[in-house]
């Protein structure tokens, strides 16, 4: 991979980066689409990455479907699938880790402790080993891109990150990997994340600006689900992903809800222009 990368760079090509733990979905695909608008070659990795995941998670399970993914890569477009063994990325001995702290810290890293420390990582390893231009992520994990744009910055990585739209399905659930653990019943009432997200973004246009209102209204709407436990339902300013009383700025709305046994996150991306605010889905 090194080396196919620094021939790309010695061409003169910029090369993006896409990357996932598999079981793609057109999510994972939109960012192959970015990549491939702006970028060549474009190379894909598929890494099911353990240190992210906590010793009671699903690690195991993970759906791993490496050849129908290598199919769809090569169908979109992909120059090439970078897919290395957990043997290689942390062989015998492995014992450097890179955490960006007090972000990784909140929300996801509350509720999944060193999970972050895992991504970032990861993902530090994987754009030196690509040396990428860009490399592109989904705002589906916000609190992720946020933290890996900090990292970014403060290690001065020459890599551009770009942050994508969240591609959701046609009632509104932010697609995942992990949708595909639900039962009917749990898929049906997974929906009350987006209900929720969607009910914040109408208030908002309708000039709602307090955030305690704003979070209050989405927990309410999460109580009417029987089948929803809440973990987190908050505001934060989206550079800090501390807390905010009012909109200002670019703030986020983060949900996090356990349907069943299955833990989703979704959001909704609020941004001031010209005195008013957008939120976005
Ligand atoms: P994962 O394979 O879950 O680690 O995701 C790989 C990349 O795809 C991450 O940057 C995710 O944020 C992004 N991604 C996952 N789901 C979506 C989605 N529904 N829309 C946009 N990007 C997504």
């Amino acid at each position: 991979m090194k080396q196919v990368a620094r021939q790309a760079r010695a061409e003169g090509r910029s090369a993006g980066f896409v990357p996932t733990m598999g079981a793609l979905h057109a999510g994972h695909l939109s960012l192959v689409r970015a990549a491939l608008a702006e970028s060549q070659p474009v190379i894909a990795s598929i890494f099911v990455n353990p240190t992210q995941f906590g010793p009671s998670e699903d690690f195991q399970k993970y759906p791993r479907t490496v050849e129908a993914d290598s199919k769809k890569l090569e169908d979109a477009g992909v120059d090439y699938l970078f897919a290395p063994e957990s043997s290689e990325i942390y062989p015998p001995g492995f014992r450097t880790w890179v955490n960006v702290e007090g972000l990784s810290e909140r929300l996801e890293g509350r509720a999944r402790h060193g999970h972050f420390r895992g991504v970032t990582t990861v993902v530090l390893k994987l754009l030196e080993i690509v040396q990428p231009q860009r490399a592109f992520f989904g705002r589906k994990d916000a609190q992720q891109a946020r933290i890996i744009r900090q990292m970014a910055r403060d290690l001065h990585l020459d890599s551009e990150i770009v942050v994508c739209p969240i591609v959701r399905e046609p009632d509104g659930l932010a697609m995942s990997s992990r949708n595909a653990y639900l039962n009917p019943k749990e898929r049906r009432a997974a929906t009350i994340l987006f209900r929720a997200l969607d009910g914040a973004r109408v208030s908002i246009s309708r000039g709602e600006r307090d955030a305690l209102r704003l979070t209050a209204a989405m927990r309410e709407t999460l109580r009417t689900e029987p089948l929803a436990e809440l973990d987190y339902a908050e505001l934060v300013d989206a550079e800090t992903l501390e807390p905010v009383t009012r909109l200002r700025g670019v703030c986020l709305a983060l949900l996090a809800v356990r349907i069943g046994a299955i833990r989703l996150i979704d959001n909704l991306l609020i941004e001031e222009r010209d005195g008013a605010f957008h939120a976005t889905l």
